[in-house]
């Protein structure tokens, strides 16, 4: 009997549930037992291990969050503490782990696979900032979340000749950004990728003002850029629009996944579970052009960030 677990890791993504389920399903549906590790690393290291059933796993598809629970465990980077995740995985007799996480999430899986766990990684992010996969486990979600609230903030800018600054998610990625731009049409898009010159943004949304007779502007920036409070005022006092900030924080984590997200993470899942059962480690899965892949977590580790050149040119014209 192969035994495997699955554990959800790093920060939370809508369609870890159904990642979840798929691993479940499918592991039973191959003849295989599997466990599910609670609250991540932590539960691993403190032995926080059950098995889980079909049932276990009903009407979570449609949930955001993760019923496993995720948790950060910076010691997990000791060998000595992940030799006691090890140890618990052994005494259960599981060879196998299915990593859900991001970039943190696949080092640790690295790292236990050098072990003797196989581990396999399926990329959840909300942030879209895994550069081995063209889309993570609940970027789809958490894109339509601020497309819907955008939307919103346009209605009222409208009538009220605002500005509105909206700061997204992001970490160190602009994908959401970018992405969120295109889609609600955005007068303007600030990311780490376009850089930020203050004095540029504001005689930008000046001459936008001027030349176009808008009754609004939409201005989408990536999180940990500037303090969009203060950027607020300085549109109030420098464009003839009002300049109003908002965030959207954590409300761009939860909700039930979208479609896209479900497919992806029941594809994913079910794929992790085919490669534990034939005995495969230490690998991440992707989405490339359309197409299931698996890599090697050091080769995805290590690849070059995707520049969305191509969108960002494309807002350009589009502005
Ligand atoms: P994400 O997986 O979303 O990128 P984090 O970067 O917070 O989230 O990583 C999640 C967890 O992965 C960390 O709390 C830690 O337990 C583990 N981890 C991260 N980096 C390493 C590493 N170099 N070695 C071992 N474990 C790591």
């Amino acid at each position: 009997m192969i035994k495997i677990g699955i554990l959800t890791s790093g920060g939370d993504a809508p369609g870890m549930n159904a990642a979840i389920r798929a691993c479940v399903r499918s592991g039973l549906s191959l003849g295989l037992e599997v466990y599910g590790v609670f609250d991540g690393y932590e539960g691993l290291v403190n032995n926080n291990i059950r098995k889980l059933e079909r049932g276990d796993v009903s009407g979570i598809i449609i949930q955001g969050g993760t019923v496993l629970g995720s948790a950060r465990l910076e010691d997990f980077k000791l060998e000595s503490v992940r030799q006691r995740g090890v140890d618990n995985l052994n005494a259960l007799g599981i060879q196998g782990l299915v990593v859900i996480g991001g970039d943190g999430s696949y080092r640790g899986a690295q790292a236990l696979s050098n072990m003797g766990i196989n581990c396999i990684g399926i990329p959840a992010t909300i942030d879209n900032d895994i550069d081995s996969t063209d889309y993570s486990i609940g970027f789809d979600t958490a894109l339509n979340t601020v497309i819907q609230n955008v939307d919103k903030l346009r209605d009222t800018s409208s009538s009220h000749h605002r500005c509105s600054i909206i700061e997204v998610m992001g970490n160190r990625c602009g994908d959401l950004a970018i992405y969120a731009g295109l889609t609600t049409g955005a007068e303007v898009i600030v990311t780490k990728e376009t850089g930020y010159d203050e004095a540029e943004v504001i005689s930008r949304l000046q001459h936008i003002e001027e030349t176009r007779k808008k009754r609004h502007a939409l201005f989408i920036i990536s999180e940990k850029i500037t303090d969009v409070d203060l950027l607020a005022k300085k549109i109030s006092q420098f464009t003839g629009f009002s300049g109003r900030a908002t965030v959207l924080g954590h409300i761009q984590r939860g909700g039930s996944p979208t479609a896209r997200d479900r497919i992806l993470a029941t594809q994913f899942g079910d794929m992790a579970v085919q490669l534990l059962k034939e005995g495969v480690g230490n690998k991440c899965l992707g989405l490339r052009n359309e197409k299931l892949v698996s890599m090697d977590i050091e080769e995805a580790l290590h690849l070059p960030k995707a520049s969305r050149k191509e969108l960002f040119e494309l807002h350009d014209r589009l502005v």
